[in-house]
């Protein structure tokens, strides 16, 4: 019978490459002599899992990790009804970015864009590098009479902070936003809220960009009773219909 490797010996474990990734991404490993341990293995495993869950270059959740956030969000407003916030935020006219000042100049842009939503949000709230240059938000807890103006907030936060450029110059970047809640009471899916807020997003491009575009909330009709039947128990009694 094959004997699995000792956790005692790292050697055995492979982990160079581990250990070269975390090193380059200047994560402070736990002292050596506690190497092969089970704190040293586990800090390891903890960076790793980090590692795979952030955007490289803004330092933001990737995609990977919004998808996480988002099956757990879908969970939590079929269960407990909070009304929860998706926006896309893409900036407008980027490829014009690199195509003027370089792609390092863009890659500069992303990173501050990705710095100013980071300072847009709440310690529940989720944001992350969708793709390219464009950014996703998850806002827990949003009351739907909110999300126009938060979302406006986000918009001109971006605006307002003119970007510095390697070369010295600095820009302003607009960005367009589509938004769209969770339908309360119902487990939608992360293809369909996302589709939601990408058709919000297309009709704020439409009609000019520097604009956010919110889905109307819907108005759930749903009873106290019928809540009670989507989970088979009557733990939704005393909520308000
Ligand atoms: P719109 O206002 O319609 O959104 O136009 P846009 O130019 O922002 O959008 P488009 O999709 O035409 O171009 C997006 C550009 O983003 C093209 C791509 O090269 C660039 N891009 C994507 N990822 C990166 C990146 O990591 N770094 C840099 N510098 N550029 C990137
Ligand atoms: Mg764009
Ligand atoms: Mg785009």
């Amino acid at each position: 019978m094959a004997v699995p490797p000792s956790p005692a010996d790292p050697r055995k474990l492979q982990l160079a490459t581990a250990l070269q990734l975390l090193q380059q991404s200047g994560r402070v490993l736990p002292e050596p002599a506690e190497i092969g341990q089970a704190a040293w293995l586990q800090a390891l495993i903890d960076g790793l899992c980090e590692l795979s869950s952030r955007d490289a270059l803004t330092g933001l959740s990737n995609r990977r990790q919004f998808e996480l956030a988002l099956a757990r969000e879908i969970d939590r407003v079929a269960r407990a009804g909070e009304p929860a916030l998706m926006l896309l935020i893409d900036i407008d006219h980027f490829k014009k970015v690199n195509d003027t000042h370089g792609h390092p100049a863009g890659d500069q842009v992303l990173k501050a864009i990705g710095r100013v939503l980071h300072d847009c949000i709440r310690p529940m709230d989720t944001v992350a590098r969708f793709g390219g240059e464009e950014f996703a938000m998850i806002l827990p807890n949003c009351p739907p009479a909110f999300g126009h103006a938060v979302a406006e907030r986000v918009r001109m936060k971006v605006l307002g902070r003119p970007i510095a450029l390697p070369t010295g110059q600095e820009i302003s970047i607009s960005v367009s936003i589509g938004g769209a809640f969770a339908p309360q009471w119902v487990r939608s899916s992360a293809p369909l809220w996302i589709e939601r807020a990408d058709q919000q997003l297309y009709r704020a491009k439409a009609e000019g960009r520097n604009r956010a575009c919110l889905e109307q909330p819907p108005v759930s009709l749903v009873s106290a009773e019928e809540k009670g039947m989507l989970f088979g128990t009557s733990q939704f009694q005393d909520f308000d219909e």
